[in-house]
């Protein structure tokens, strides 16, 4: 089933034609707020009375046009000087950017993104996509860092790579967002079971909580396995970490109560927000990651 979904998530046939289907439109909201930036920022609103804090995303991958890349720098600037008091950062896909036109104008674009966060107070995340694109938008992230201090990317787990990554960007002192990974990755280079997926999170969270300790990183735990983050808050305690030391982040719609008790507990929670209309292949990984979501989606067909 998840396979199925990944490879459905890149066909064009259904990317065009699904979103114009009613019961899939319905479907999606239980991911998204809504489709425009007013229902995600009205969501950042409500999460920060509970103290977590809001990450916007603003959907779409892939572009192939410089100028919609343009529209997505533009859009970001707006929202980061409309949201400087919820101390709300973002996350942008590099091929949202402009990655598969041309390196340098998407390098441009998340300069400019960054400036602007810089300026807002806020900080800039960059998703990590599928493995073809982890070279370059790790060679984006190491260029940015040097002129840069509040930019940070994703590393996914489930790639054997991972942990030669993490030891190189140290040096950097970076900001890690640590994920399991979203997309359907051959055996050659990734974990492909889930059990190993997550021993693998586990030992590289572990790897980075010494350094997190002597804050020469940030480390972002996106994950909604709460099982995992306690194991990791285990080694968190024997290293005397503070609770707000460790982040944790979750998206948008996923065990929301999970997040209020986290935030609770003292540990600082992060909402991962998204909006816009280009969903498609964003909430076919969501559905591939948990294939019981797909009888939710089954159930929008009933009257
Ligand atoms: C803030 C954030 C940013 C991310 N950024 C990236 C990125 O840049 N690149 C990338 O490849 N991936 C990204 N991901 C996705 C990530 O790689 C995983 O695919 C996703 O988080 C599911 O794995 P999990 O860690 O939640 O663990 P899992 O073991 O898959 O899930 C743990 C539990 O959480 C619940 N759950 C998980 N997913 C769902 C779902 N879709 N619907 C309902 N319940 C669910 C279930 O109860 C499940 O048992 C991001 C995830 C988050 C939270």
């Amino acid at each position: 089933m998840r396979r199925l979904l990944l490879w459905g998530a890149q066909n064009r046939w259904l990317a065009t034609h699904v979103p114009r289907w009613r019961f899939a439109q319905r479907a999606v909201r239980r991911f998204l707020p809504g489709e425009g930036f007013e229902s995600a920022l009205k969501a950042a609103v409500d999460f920060r009375k509970h103290n977590i804090g809001a990450l916007f995303t603003l959907l779409g991958e892939n572009v192939t046009d410089l100028t919609d890349a343009n529209q997505v720098v533009e859009h970001y600037e707006e929202v980061l000087a409309g949201s400087r008091d919820l101390q709300a950062e973002i996350s942008v896909k590099p091929t949202q950017l402009g990655l598969d036109i041309d390196e340098a104008a998407a390098f441009a674009n998340l300069q400019r993104l960054a400036g602007a966060a810089a300026e807002a107070n806020s900080f800039l995340w960059i998703d990590m996509e599928g493995s073809a694109y982890t070279d370059r938008t790790l060679d984006l992230y190491r260029r940015l860092r040097r002129h840069r201090s509040d930019i940070g990317v994703a590393l996914q787990a489930y790639l054997y790579r991972t942990v030669s990554d993490i030891a190189g960007l140290l040096p950097l002192k970076p900001a890690i967002r640590l994920v399991k990974g979203a997309y359907a990755e051959p055996q050659e280079i990734a974990f492909t079971a889930k059990r190993d997926v997550d021993a693998n999170y586990l030992a590289l969270s572990v790897f980075m909580l010494p350094e997190l300790k002597r804050r020469n990183l940030r480390l972002v735990l996106a994950t909604h396995d709460v099982d995992l983050v306690a194991k990791i808050w285990r080694f968190g305690q024997a290293l005397e970490m503070d609770r707000s030391e460790l982040e944790v982040a979750m998206l948008y719609g996923i065990r929301t109560d999970e997040q209020l008790r986290l935030a609770r507990e003292g540990f600082t929670v992060r909402d991962l927000i998204a909006y816009g209309d280009a969903w498609y292949g964003w909430y076919l990984r969501r559905l591939a990651e948990r294939p019981a979501n797909v009888w939710f989606v089954a159930r929008q067909l009933l009257p």
